[in-house]
């Protein structure tokens, strides 16, 4: 058990004695936000070194330094699992990032399909909140938020050892049910947007040999729900919570 109050994503190495300068956003968040002072305890990590505790050396309005005392957990990172998602409203687009990273996603990519609807991504934004998340929920990997990329030049190239689990309406009211295949090896899920695919893509997809359609239950559900479902459903199978 740690007694620090604050845990933070920092983007500069951790390890022991290692100093760490703070942004004017994060001494802002630390001293006058969370009223920490000199000798206060603080959690880090930076998405490669684990997780460390740390302690206030120095503090002032706008910087300060922090000092690594030890580390308190390994870099744990999650299964190697991608999530494709066409983005929806803002908020929801959000919703999904924050998600994803908290049931443990390696790398969060969104899709343009034929009826993506989306406003404009900002994929730094979509960043800071795979970090909020992080910081929330304990985990001490972050995963990389690509920019929003055509599904169908994605699909044009996709590593052949990597399976793509469908989330496929035209499945729905199907036993939700997963291949027996072993855990450790290179997955991605597909969600698509509120519009369902386009019947080219979803040809597409049939076609794909990496391809595993699945049902998501007799409901049709949103694709913030529909993403969430689908993490649920693939962690518990061939993921990290066995
Ligand atoms: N308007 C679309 C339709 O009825 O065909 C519904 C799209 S749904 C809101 C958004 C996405 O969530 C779908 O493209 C699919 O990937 C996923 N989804 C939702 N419910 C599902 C279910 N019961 N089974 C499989 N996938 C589902």
């Amino acid at each position: 058990m740690s007694d620090a109050k604050v845990r933070l994503y920092v983007d500069q190495p951790l390890g022991a004695g290692q100093a760490v300068a703070l942004t004017a956003d994060q001494a802002h968040y630390l001293f006058a936000v969370m009223r920490l002072g000199a000798g206060d305890l603080v959690l880090l990590f930076n998405g490669r070194d684990g997780e460390w505790r740390a302690e206030v050396a120095a503090s002032a309005k706008r910087g300060g330094t922090l000092a690594c005392l030890a580390q308190t957990a390994p870099l744990q990172p999650p299964p190697d699992l991608w999530l494709l998602f066409a983005p929806i409203k803002k908020a929801r687009t959000d919703f999904i990032v924050e998600k994803a990273v908290e049931m443990g996603a390696a790398r969060i990519l969104p899709v343009q399909t034929r009826f993506t609807n989306a406003e404009r991504l900002r994929q730094d934004k979509l960043h800071a909140h795979a970090i909020e998340a992080a910081e929330q929920c304990g985990a001490t990997f972050v995963p990389e938020v690509t920019d929003l990329q055509q599904l169908d030049r994605l699909l044009a190239t996709w590593p052949a050892d990597r399976r793509l689990m469908w989330g496929d309406e035209g499945l729905a009211g199907q036993t939700a049910s997963l291949p027996d295949l072993p855990r450790g090896q290179p997955w991605a899920i597909l969600i698509g947007p509120e519009g369902g695919f386009a019947e080219t893509e979803k040809t597409r997809l049939r076609a794909l040999p990496q391809i595993v359609p699945v049902s998501l239950g007799p409901r049709i559900l949103r694709a913030d729900t529909a993403a969430v479902a689908a993490l649920t459903l693939w962690q518990l199978r061939y993921g990290d919570w066995a």
